[in-house]
């Protein structure tokens, strides 16, 4: 159905191995807004380049018919950067929830953003749309930012997106990922999960960070299961609502959604009363 449609799912386009069992679960990930970024952060396959406002604008349309279609349980949408649209796409972005969800009441929908460069209007379009969570990621601690992410992003920028989401609406649940194995310390990871608790952010992940081409940043060190068991720990005992960590945990990984899921249904059934 997909294919049918040529949307590009994160799943297909990064061979995820955990596509089939996603899939079969109910879940899928949607990239919008074509597969040129504007930004060139080098952990990320995703091209570079400059799509010159070109838009699909019936893309949330297409999306949202898809989903209707399938019976999905959980969508992930995801996009590039577009940093080439007057609103950097997040018109679109929220248009595309709004008619997945006039279409398919039931469907959960998670949100995985870009920075918007931090631009409070721009957030509060996607807020005011109503995604079930609002995923966007910091990557990795303060420290690597600038040699990991394009020089557009940022850590306090990105914290700011998060807790501009949490002002808004403070119902939204936030989410972030860091990739571990870039050469972080310990003590830089617990001040990110401080900084992250301490802006109200809901759930974290942690997975390996896994080098695409030889062109890209190099792995530092593989991460040991023992590692990322202790790092859930950690993070449970700071209160944040979920935690999924292991070396290939994806930050849109099944697993997090499953237990996601629990917890936007049990809200909804006690805002309907
Ligand atoms: S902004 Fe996202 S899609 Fe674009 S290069 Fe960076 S990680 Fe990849």
């Amino acid at each position: 159905m997909f294919g049918d449609l040529k949307l590009a799912t994160v799943c297909q386009e990064a061979r995820c191995p955990n596509m089939g069992e996603c899939w079969d679960g109910g879940t899928a990930t949607i990239m919008l807004m074509g597969e040129i970024c504007t930004r060139g952060c080098k952990f990320c396959h995703v091209k570079t380049g400059n799509p010159k406002g070109v838009l699909d604008p019936l893309e949330p349309e297409k999306v949202a018919y898809s989903i209707s279609q399938m019976s999905l349980e959980y969508i992930v949408l995801t996009s590039v950067d577009r940093d080439d649209l007057p609103d950097q796409g997040s018109s679109h972005f929220a248009r595309t929830i709004r008619t997945i969800k006039k279409l398919d009441s039931h469907v959960i929908v998670e949100v995985l953003t870009p920075d918007f460069r931090g631009d409070r209007e721009l957030i509060q379009l996607l807020v005011d749309a109503k995604p079930d969570v609002f995923a966007h990621n910091v990557e990795t601690v303060e420290r690597l930012q600038k040699s990991v992410r394009d020089p557009r992003a940022g850590y306090q920028q990105s914290l700011d997106v998060l807790k501009t989401v949490k002002e808004i609406d403070p119902t939204r649940y936030t989410k972030t990922s860091l990739m571990l194995g870039l050469g972080e310390t310990d003590e830089e990871i617990l001040q990110t999960l401080k900084d992250l608790r301490g802006i109200g952010c809901d759930v974290v992940t942690f997975g390996q960070y896994l080098q695409p081409t030889p062109r890209h940043l190099k792995v530092q060190e593989f991460v040991t299961p023992e590692k990322f068991e202790y790092w859930k720990k950690t993070a449970e005992a700071m209160d944040f609502v979920y935690v999924a960590s292991g070396p290939l945990v994806r930050s849109s990984y099944r697993a997090g959604e499953f237990f996601m899921k629990g917890i936007v249904e049990k809200q909804r059934r006690s805002t309907n009363g």
